[in-house]
């Protein structure tokens, strides 16, 4: 690198404001004071419950609760198929801590299924697996959908229930149907670096009125389900409601207001992150020792985040990538280093859930590079992160041809 190579100045971190009309929203909440969504006035319906209609109506399904953090709406989720102490829950080994978090918080034992090149759930490692739980926790990590045709029939065949984590794909689907809509229930988090943002916040859907029922309960309804607007009928409450403690994660009204705004927009914004994510493919595009993944045909996803491969390299020669992009401003997360460094998306590195050694799934998190895409990069901006990448790549690359010259 020369003086001359040029500086990357973005922030990886840094999300688009919030919208004016949700601002608006939201001050308007403040002004009357009924922050509490059963807090309403009159014939009010309410922040919360009007944004469990907007987000059920989007993604088709028949229900949805909003709650706290996404992390609650998987551990909720866990609770209402039945999970309890002791039981195992398969899982992906490549994911956010807060997914082996839900189950460990129950007290569940999460086994652990390994990775493909394509970053999706191993599926022939599922189907070895799939005796040994009745529940699977799949999370599409970083939005990397893998076949769910294939991953339902399996399921199915197996009697596992599946509970998706769309964390990263909302807005997502497979041969169009929206992410969390193929397994019993779909999970979704409004955290600031998701595809919506309330600084915290989460989703839970399903078609299932029983499900449901005992998802509001759980998240503290204080008997009040029938000020919901995207729930099941008293009816379904009648016995669980003796039966479910409260465990208190509600959404409140003035993360509401923030959301359904955003919501509104969102299809423009994944335009947006693939564009974003099209500039960074083109021009890593045949970059030697560099493997793209691949993104297949029935997968519509949204690229908030890009990802690609440095298999096989040493660990010096991946070090060395990552420290020169820094130096020009690119902020690379590195899946290999023995010692998590700032995130932790290993199995290896949840001590509190033991786990066997996969190598196939080593190989891939030894090679994974990723990066955010925040919608406040302009396409030139993601053309010269990709250019700097693709040039500290190219001089750090093994082989002789691909090297320096
Ligand atoms: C962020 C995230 C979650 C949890 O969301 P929170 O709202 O932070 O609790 C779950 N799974 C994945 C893959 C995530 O990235």
């Amino acid at each position: 690198m020369t003086d001359a190579a040029p500086r990357f100045t973005g922030s990886f971190t840094q999300q688009e404001p919030i919208p004016e009309d949700a601002i608006e929203a939201a001050v308007a909440v403040m002004r009357h004071g009924r922050l509490h969504r059963y807090n309403l006035a009159g014939d009010e319906q309410g922040e919360t419950a009007l944004l469990e209609q907007d987000f059920a109506a989007m993604t088709g399904a028949r229900h949805c609760l909003a709650v706290a953090s996404g992390g609650y709406a998987l551990a909720t989720a866990l609770r209402a198929v039945g999970v309890g102490p002791g039981d195992p829950v398969l899982t992906n080994a490549f994911t956010l801590a807060p997914v082996p978090g839900a189950i460990a918080g129950l007290g569940a034992r999460p086994v652990f299924v390994g990775v493909t090149e394509a970053l999706v759930i191993d599926l022939d490692d599922l189907a070895a697996k799939l005796q040994e739980a009745r529940v699977l926790l799949l999370s599409h990590m970083r939005g990397h959908v893998c076949d769910m045709d294939r991953l339902m029939a399996l399921c199915r065949d197996a009697d596992v229930t599946v509970i998706e984590d769309c964390a990263h794909t909302m807005g997502a689907a497979w041969r169009g149907v929206p992410s969390g809509r193929h397994g019993l229930v779909g999970c979704y988090s409004t955290q600031t670096y998701k595809h919506v943002n309330s600084g915290e916040g989460g989703f839970l859907v399903t078609d299932d009125d029983d499900i449901a029922a005992r998802a509001i309960l759980l998240s503290g309804s204080y008997m009040l389900y029938p000020r919901h607007l995207a729930a099941p009928g008293a009816e379904a409450f009648e016995t669980l409601r003796y039966d479910m403690p409260n465990i208190s994660g509600r959404m409140d009204n003035l993360r509401a207001a923030i959301l359904r705004p955003q919501l509104s927009t969102l299809a423009d914004r994944v335009e947006r992150w693939n564009a974003r994510y099209r500039e960074m493919e083109r021009g890593l595009w045949q970059v030697p020792g560099l493997t793209l993944i691949e993104r297949p045909e029935a997968e519509a996803f949204v690229g908030s985040s890009f990802q690609f491969l440095l298999l096989d390299w040493s660990e010096a020669r991946i070090a060395r990538v990552i420290a020169a992009c820094a130096e020009r401003g690119v902020e690379l997360k590195w899946f290999g280093p023995e010692e998590p460094v700032g995130f932790t998306s290993r199995y290896g590195a949840w001590r509190y859930a033991p786990s066997v050694p996969m190598p196939a799934t080593d190989r891939v998190l030894a090679g994974l590079i990723d990066m955010r895409l925040p919608l406040t990069f302009s396409l030139e901006d993601c053309a010269l992160v990709a250019r700097i990448v693709r040039e500290e790549v190219t001089a750090a690359a093994p082989s002789p041809e691909a090297g320096r010259g």
